[in-house]
């Protein structure tokens, strides 16, 4: 999905998200009915959900247990990622197979803001960071960023525009944020060239013409130097990274994230395209590992791959408005046919279904009902 730097933002850009979303209260029983036209036998659909462990996510598979009537199957890690090796067990528990991927962001309908969501259940119902594994990998990264924009300085060498880079940013090194010397420097192309002048903590060269273009020469201060600050593109830096992961069981979140990082970086908001970058990179990931699970073979299965927005409670509600916002699903039915629907197709797909669902689970009923059995002794 990202292999090509080239194709990261158009990558993200093609997901959609105004005028794209759907109330989860009308999504679950539209994907349920969705999924009755396509043939799945009722009660012999096992739902699946692959969400991030936050708490607010709970209203999402409370909603799809009530419609599918039965409480989804985990096949989920924190952040959003699909544990992949699960698809044998969750085809084990039903005849008909659905699964449910979404990345989520937290949002504050007061202030519009995206990344946050409000805690209810704290002591002063606070607004924390969400999704916050996402976060915490994105601030990692938005620190080094932060070293580049300081440390990357526009200086006059001889009175021609020049650029002052770090030491520590054109050192040979296994990991860190690295520059696309081309976008910056003249004659670049075939690596850095030999600085124009040297200073304490970092070599001048005479800046790229396509970056001179780009700024404007009035941007390069007469005397001194400035820092490069918003000007460094995405397009003008990516990251390596290798082994010695701070948590292996996060691999593939970061994994997910290191490629598209520089755009996550300089987007208006950060976490949500961060949020959108996960789905993308897991939806493939997910269908090329359906496409190889024998356990599938002979199954109607649909795989749906979104975006939940945690829209923030207000005090006094139960639970988020959660949106989602579909990206791409997957058909396998049992007869072997394969199919992909891409986010406007499915959308209409979804659009087209009823949100109306009769059979519809009532939980304080069942809930009820299972409280007055019988009790059943369990014998050692
Ligand atoms: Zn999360």
């Amino acid at each position: 999905m990202f292999s090509n730097r080239a194709s990261i933002s158009t990558a993200l850009r093609s997901f959609k998200l105004e005028d794209h979303m759907l109330c989860y209260n009308s999504f679950v029983p539209k994907l349920y009915n969705w999924c009755l036209s396509l043939g799945f036998t009722p009660s012999k659909i096992m739902p699946s959900r692959a969400f991030c462990s936050d708490e607010s996510q709970g209203f999402p598979i409370i909603l799809i247990a009530k419609h599918f009537g039965a409480f989804p199957f985990n096949h989920g890690r924190v952040g959003g990622i699909v544990s992949i090796e699960r698809h044998a067990p969750h085809a084990d528990h039903g005849k008909d197979l659905v699964l449910v991927q979404a990345s989520h962001v937290g949002y504050d309908a007061e202030t519009g803001e995206f990344g946050v969501y409000r805690r209810l259940h704290t002591e002063h119902e606070t607004n924390s960071c969400a999704c916050g594994k996402i976060g915490k990998i994105v601030q990692k990264y938005a620190e080094e960023y932060q070293y580049a924009r300081d440390s990357v300085r526009l200086i006059r060498h001889e009175g021609r525009p020049s650029i002052l880079l770090d030491y520590l940013l054109i050192s040979p090194r296994k990991q860190g944020l690295f520059l696309v010397a081309e976008n910056l420097v003249a004659g670049a192309e075939h690596g850095l060239p030999r600085p124009v002048s040297t200073r304490s903590t970092g070599h001048v060269f005479t800046a790229a013409p396509s970056l001179l273009a780009r700024l404007g020469e009035d941007t390069w201060p007469h005397e001194g130097s400035v820092a490069i600050g918003t000007h460094l593109d995405a397009e003008d830096f990516y990251f390596q990274r290798e082994g010695h992961w701070e948590d292996p069981f996060q691999d593939q979140l970061e994994h997910n994230l290191l490629a598209p990082m520089p755009w996550i970086l300089t987007s208006t908001h950060p976490l949500l395209t961060a949020a959108c970058a996960n789905t993308l990179a897991e939806f493939e990931r997910t269908y090329r590992s359906l496409l190889q699970s024998a356990s599938m073979d002979g199954k109607n299965l649909l795989f749906v791959a979104g975006l939940n927005i945690d829209i923030s409670p207000n005090p006094g509600d139960d639970f988020p408005l959660t949106k989602f916002v579909p990206w791409a699903a997957y058909l396998q039915r049992s007869d072997g046919t394969r199919e992909i629907f891409e986010q406007t197709e499915l959308l209409q797909r979804l659009g087209a279904a009823s949100s109306s669902n009769p059979t519809q689970l009532n939980l304080e009923q069942a809930i009820q009902t299972m409280a007055g059995k019988r009790e059943i002794q369990v014998r050692i």
